[in-house]
């Protein structure tokens, strides 16, 4: 359906010593591969399974060799996919548990009750405690009861928001959790769709290692329940993901340091995002200090704090409602003025229809 890039002629089993492969990035769906000489891992899996599978063999990336997934966070483009891509490759998933949760209860269907069943169900709840005891409640402490839950209902339905609650919200999303191939009609994944082959938790701040690649999560400041960014390092090189963060806090900038590449986000212009066509409240949301970072922020970033020293910086998570990828650039090229030489500084942009050249060092 879309044409590919030209990518390199290198044959991914010859590495140099790592690789990032951005497979998507955008609000449609997330997802990029790491690899060094002996592991290779998928951080994010926001697309469908099948389109997930189409772009790694585009990329000349065989999802068999790959040893785990990593999950930033929970919004819908950043695990569209990932059920069913986990059970079809049989690889583990590693979350923060807190994200973990959150994926889970995004999959768990809800029933919904009208307000009389509400009071129903209260009404009957109340019989059986009274029969346990005798400390009934009164009709209008279950009825103040039944006020805050639904209003808490009708919180999580606001239809501003797409399934995942992500504020740079470009509905709808293409990427569906669509049967991928015959692991979808094993009893378990039928019988529970949070089912995956095996579940890893990290902590962000607290380093581990998956082969030969040791990973760094770092807190990010974004609208999901624990949301992280990664540095993966291995034989000395080092490369990081920081997308879908409201601002450059602290902890983000040194975990940022001496990397050789970097994806960092570029999500919007602001005058595109104030003049376009989002709701209000969705603008105050991606404006918000848990929201995405605009092309001005990554450019203060890059010009005031950034090190100067990557081989190659990628701009992601652009908004296709609210920047243009040569706004993007342009505002990072200044940023980074005389220090792009042939050697270092490099900026590339990555693509959300389209998956990227590898970067390899
Ligand atoms: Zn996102
Ligand atoms: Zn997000």
């Amino acid at each position: 359906m879309f044409a590919f890039l030209p990518l390199s002629t290198t044959d991914p089993a010859y590495l140099n010593q790592m690789r990032m492969t951005v497979l998507a990035s955008g609000s449609k769906g997330n997802s990029a591969v790491i690899a060094s000489n002996r592991t290779r891992v998928l951080v994010d899996a926001g697309l469908s399974c099948r389109e997930l599978l189409r772009r790694l063999a585009a990329v000349g990336e065989d999802p068999a060799r790959l040893s785990a997934i990593l999950i930033t966070h929970e919004h819908q483009d950043h695990v569209a996919g990932l059920a069913v891509l986990a059970r079809r490759l049989r690889i583990p998933v590693f979350f923060t548990e807190p994200t973990h949760r959150a994926w889970v209860r995004m999959l768990t269907p809800r029933t919904t009750m009208t307000y009389a069943q509400w009071l129903d169900k209260l009404a009957a709840e109340r019989e059986a405690k009274a029969a346990a005891s005798a400390d009934v409640p009164t009709y209008d402490a279950a009825r103040m009861e039944a006020i805050a839950s639904l209003s808490a209902e009708a919180a999580m339905l606001d239809p501003t928001l797409n399934r995942s609650g992500d504020p740079d919200a470009e509905l709808p999303m293409e990427a569906g959790e669509e049967p991928c191939e015959a692991e979808e009609n094993r009893p378990a994944a039928k019988a529970d769709p949070t089912y995956l082959p095996a579940v890893e938790y990290f902590h962000s701040g607290t380093n581990f290692t998956i082969g030969d690649i040791d990973v760094c999560p770092f807190t990010i400041p974004h609208d999901a329940a624990d949301p992280c960014g990664f540095v993966f390092s291995s034989a000395g090189i080092r490369m990081a993901i920081a997308t879908d963060l409201g601002y450059m806090p602290p902890n983000v900038k040194s975990a940022l340091r001496n990397v050789d590449v970097l994806l960092i986000e570029s999500n919007h212009d602001l005058e595109m995002l104030k003049d376009g066509p989002y709701p209000w409240s969705v603008k105050q949301r991606v404006l918000s200090r848990v929201g995405h970072l605009s092309n001005l922020a990554a450019a203060e970033f890059l010009e005031r704090d950034y090190d100067g020293g990557a081989h190659t910086i990628i701009l992601g998570h652009l908004s296709e409602s609210n920047n243009a990828p040569e706004l993007a650039r342009i505002c990072a090229e200044q940023a980074i003025g005389d220090r792009m030489t042939l050697l270092g500084n490099r900026i590339l942009l990555a693509h959300q229809q389209i998956p990227m050249e590898a970067v390899e060092l």
